[in-house]
């Protein structure tokens, strides 16, 4: 899943994993978790999340390793790769990582409202600096990976901007009209 942050990644994930019966791997929810935790690696990577900056590569690399190996065959990938050196390094060492994308569109300023509005605790939701920040980091590190996605791997674009079942049907639509692997 590919969108920026409020484009509604997480309840998307949430959604196409149930339908496929695969388990989704958030790593956001993952570094969360760690933190929740208190873990070493929580501990070193809770300025970061609170100020809404990207983890270490080597970091995040290594909760996805551990997610991945526990998930198996399939899974739905939610906030990672975020970056092009992210979706580099995880190409050379899985191979394929993701046998499809899926884009969520939506404007800046209703992804804004959105992660200001919602009311999860979060936070890096709160603080309009850091939701301005992480749609900075958004534009500037991660929506290039669209096209770097396209010609290796199908590219599903959905309007994020509408309920979130609607959204669903559209990805499950587009998703079910690709060619299988
Ligand atoms: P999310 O729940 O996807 O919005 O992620 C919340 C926060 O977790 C982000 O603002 C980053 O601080 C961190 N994070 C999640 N995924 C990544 C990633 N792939 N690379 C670096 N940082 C990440």
């Amino acid at each position: 899943m590919l969108g920026a942050p409020g484009a509604g990644k997480g309840t998307q994930a949430a959604a196409l994993a149930k339908h496929f019966g695969v388990p989704h791997i958030s790593t956001g929810e993952l570094l969360r978790g760690e933190v929740a935790a208190g873990t070493a690696l929580g501990q070193e990577v809770a300025d970061r999340l609170a100020a809404g900056d990207l983890v270490p590569d080597e970091l995040v690399g290594r909760v996805v390793a551990e997610a991945l190996a526990q998930a198996g065959e399939g899974y739905i990938l939610d906030g990672f790769p975020r970056t092009a050196a992210q979706a580099q390094a995880a190409d050379e060492r899985y191979g394929r990582l993701a046998d499809a994308v899926v884009f969520l569109e939506l404007p800046d300023d209703v992804a804004g409202r959105r992660l200001a509005d919602r009311a999860e605790g979060r936070p890096d939701d709160r603080d309009p600096e850091v939701i301005a920040h992480r749609l900075r980091r958004y534009h500037d590190e991660t929506l290039p990976l669209v096209d770097w996605y396209r010609g290796r791997a199908p590219v599903v674009t959905v309007d994020g901007d509408r309920p979130p079942d609607d959204v669903t049907a559209e990805a499950l639509a587009g998703l079910e009209g690709l060619d299988r692997p």
